[in-house]
């Protein structure tokens, strides 16, 4: 028997126009996977990690998704999307025009060459925990036992709230 697994997809994007691709990619993530179930605010945040060329802020949102395939098929499919929205790999942190992280597949712990999940570092960071707050403050983090709430409150960020957009 097929089973509906809860998938929370992380989306960041620093480069063009970057609600417009925010949007264009949930609309490709509901027709090529599966409609979408709860859709967080638009925050924008400061770039994490190092890049030796110019950044900029980057937009985040997280959405939640209830689907039969397996994850690894989510991530080909967020591939996909990000190829087809022009995402380019370069460097390390570089700016993107779309960045789609699978954060949660249902309760599992993944880790693959391909595939970690939960994402990780998603517990350090504040522009992963506030949107996801927004939709789901009560799902517990599959191996830290905490709470998104929890995991916000205790958040070491160096970054404060982030401004809704
Ligand atoms: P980042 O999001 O860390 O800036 P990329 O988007 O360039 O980096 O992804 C690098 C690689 O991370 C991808 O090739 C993908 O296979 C791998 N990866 C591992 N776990 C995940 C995950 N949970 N979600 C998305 N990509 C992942
Ligand atoms: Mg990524």
């Amino acid at each position: 028997m097929s089973e509906f697994i809860d998938c929370y997809i992380g989306l960041g994007s620093n480069l063009g126009s970057r609600a417009s691709y925010i949007r264009r990619a949930i609309f490709e993530i509901s027709h090529r996977i599966t409609k979408i179930t709860a859709k967080s605010f638009l925050y924008e945040s400061a770039p994490w990690g190092s890049f030796e060329g110019e950044t900029f802020p980057y937009l985040n949102a997280v959405v939640l998704l209830k689907t039969e395939k397996s994850a690894h098929e989510v991530l080909d499919l967020l591939q996909a999307v990000e190829n087809d929205l022009g995402r380019t790999r370069s460097l390390p942190n570089a700016p993107r025009t779309i960045d789609l992280d699978l954060l949660f597949y249902g309760n599992e712990i993944i880790k693959t060459e391909r595939l970690t999940v939960p994402h990780p570092h998603l517990s350090q960071r504040r522009f992963v925990l506030q949107p996801l707050c927004d939709i789901s403050p009560f799902f517990i983090h599959p191996s830290l036992g905490l709470t998104a709430q929890e995991l916000l409150e205790s958040c070491q960020d160096s970054q404060q709230e982030l401004p809704r957009v």
